[in-house]
């Protein structure tokens, strides 16, 4: 599903990403973790372009990332994505945020796009919530939305950066069950996260990712054992 080939990417002298490849198939969970500043952020937005790199390359269902001829905006509708920040459109409903780009970017008909937008809402608990505006919900309700809005493009993967990282504690288990179902009804996910309950009951595989390198690419159940680099032995002894 996505293929990453020895990424490189700098800001002016700085080297962000020091050549990064891993392949993630149809229907894996990937949770990518590592300290703060290590190139997380920056490694998962160049999979849908919100970042350009200068080395390699990278294919989401056989598009390559990094090619004059792909079109972004088809790449986006294959890799969905969610922010830390929920990044809703203030001036929208809730509904019209969801059917905002199937609407304008697939240009899909607009009866099929309302009655998908609410079966959306149903499933991420929000159907009474439709007509709202993003500054009436909580920001737990907010996030659950910018997921309903990326699942409206019908996405082969979604993309998650900290989608729990700004978030009340209270609020940050909602999110995770909406996540937690995704991955059980076979999404192909990949998720920066710090969230390691998460991470330990629904990711098939970890990467662990330090100072741009990914230093550790291996199956959860190793990964929570301490059978990885010992860079990686020491994050979990501060996350755990
Ligand atoms: P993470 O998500 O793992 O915390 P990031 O990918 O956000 O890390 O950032 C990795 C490094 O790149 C950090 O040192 C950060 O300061 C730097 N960086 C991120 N974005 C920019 C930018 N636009 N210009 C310059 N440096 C940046
Ligand atoms: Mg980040």
């Amino acid at each position: 599903m996505i293929t990453l080939d020895n990424v490189t990417k700098s800001y002016g002298a700085f080297q962000v990403l020091k050549g990064c490849s891993a392949e993630i198939g149809r229907g894996e969970v990937v949770v990518v973790c590592g300290p703060s500043g290590s190139g997380k952020s920056t490694l998962i937005k160049c999979i849908n372009a919100l970042e350009t790199f200068e080395g390699g390359q990278i294919w989401v269902d056989g598009l390559a990332v990094r090619s004059a001829q792909t079109d972004h905006s088809a790449l986006r509708a294959k890799a969905g994505m969610v922010f830390q920040s929920f990044e809703l459109f203030s001036h929208l409903s809730i509904l019209d945020n969801i059917m905002l780009a199937p609407h304008l970017v697939q240009k899909r008909v607009k009866d099929e796009i309302r009655e998908h937008a609410k079966t959306l809402l149903r499933r991420v608990g929000l159907e009474r919530h439709a007509d709202k505006y993003p500054i009436a919900l909580s920001g737990g309700q907010q996030q659950r939305a910018a997921i309903a809005r990326a699942l409206a493009m019908k996405p082969d993967v979604m993309l998650f950066d900290e989608p729990t990282s700004a978030l009340d504690p209270e609020m940050v288990q909602e999110v995770l069950q909406v996540m937690m179902e995704l991955a059980c009804e076979g999404m192909t996910m990949m998720c920066v996260t710090h969230e390691m309950g998460f991470a330990r009951q629904v990711a098939t595989r970890i990467l662990f990712v330090d100072a741009g390198e990914i230093v550790d690419d291996c199956p959860a159940a190793d990964f929570f054992a301490g059978r990885c680099s010992v860079r990686a032995q020491a994050f979990l002894r501060f996350e755990a």
